[in-house]
């Protein structure tokens, strides 16, 4: 897969591109990711990218003509392809982990780094295919939200991450199996690791049995319980057995007892 992100600071991206999963999944030949400086495209001594808002009011914006000509020449490269351009920016759709299963499915996607106020809306209206939030805050630029998509895209690439650190069992992973309609799973369960007992604190005796199937039962009761807990959003739409539903209701009928004696 490969990403050409458009930046006025391609250098922001230099460590996460030289440590980790980005780096790795270069190395391997499973993701490109190309650099484009916004400043090479324009065409004025200073090399200018933004200008003051029509209408007045604080900040600067993006001017239309390098975006466009920084996409133009990367869609020239391919003509024959529709290449899709995601700009980042926090009126978008958000990024959730079956968007990021989506644009997994992409061979190319160009991503356009906002800063300041953002960009001339003509971008947005008449050059990109989508538009991306990260999440309901405001940050600075599109560098870090650019990087957050990738890597949630890149590790979903198969092959990408080794068996040991599977995606399959993380929050959110779709269930294999689970209908083409199905766009999230569960939270995950707790994970624990050495010492077996830490300040008092001890590990669920379950984990330390070598019962595969009480450990298989407990770690999908932990999971539907912290999902009902934090995120029933979720839940509402993930497949569940009869074994899932009985205990959703008797973490339920557990609850309405405490509320009844408080
Ligand atoms: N004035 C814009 C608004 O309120 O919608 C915010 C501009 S923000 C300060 C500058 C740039 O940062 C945006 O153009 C965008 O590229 C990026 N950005 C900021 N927050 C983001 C988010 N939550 N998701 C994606 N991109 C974001």
């Amino acid at each position: 897969m490969t990403f050409d992100l458009i930046t006025i600071f391609p250098d922001f991206f230099r460590s996460i591109l030289e440590h980790g999963l980005l780096k790795r999944a270069m190395a391997s030949g499973h993701a490109t990711i190309r650099l484009h400086d916004l400043r090479d495209y324009t065409d004025d001594r200073h090399r200018t990218v933004d200008d003051r808002p029509f209408g007045g009011g604080p900040g600067m914006v993006f001017k239309p003509e390098p975006v466009f000509r920084a996409v133009e020449a990367l869609r020239g490269e391919e003509p024959e392809k529709r290449l899709p351009v995601i700009l980042l920016t926090p009126q978008g759709r958000l990024l959730s982990q079956s968007v990021a299963e989506e644009l997994s499915h992409a061979e190319r996607l160009v991503l356009i780094c906002g800063r300041y106020e953002g960009v001339d809306e003509r971008v947005a209206e008449n050059l990109v295919t989508d538009e991306i939030s990260i999440g309901d805050f405001v940050l600075s630029g599109g560098e870090l939200p650019a990087a957050v998509l990738m890597e949630a895209t890149v590790r979903l690439l198969p092959g990408v991450l080794g068996n040991e650190e599977s995606s399959e069992q993380d929050s959110f992973a779709v269930p294999e199996g689970a209908p083409a309609e199905v766009r999230h799973g569960l939270l995950d369960c707790p994970h624990y690791t050495r010492p077996a007992e830490f300040r008092d604190w001890k590990v669920p005796d379950v984990l330390l049995s070598g019962d595969h199937e009480q450990i298989r039962q407990w770690r999908r009761r932990q999971a539907l319980e912290k999902t009902w807990r934090r995120r029933p959003d979720l839940l509402a739409q993930v497949p569940l057995s009869e074994e899932d539903r009985r205990w959703i209701e008797s973490l339920k009928s557990t609850e309405h007892e405490l509320e009844a004696k408080i």
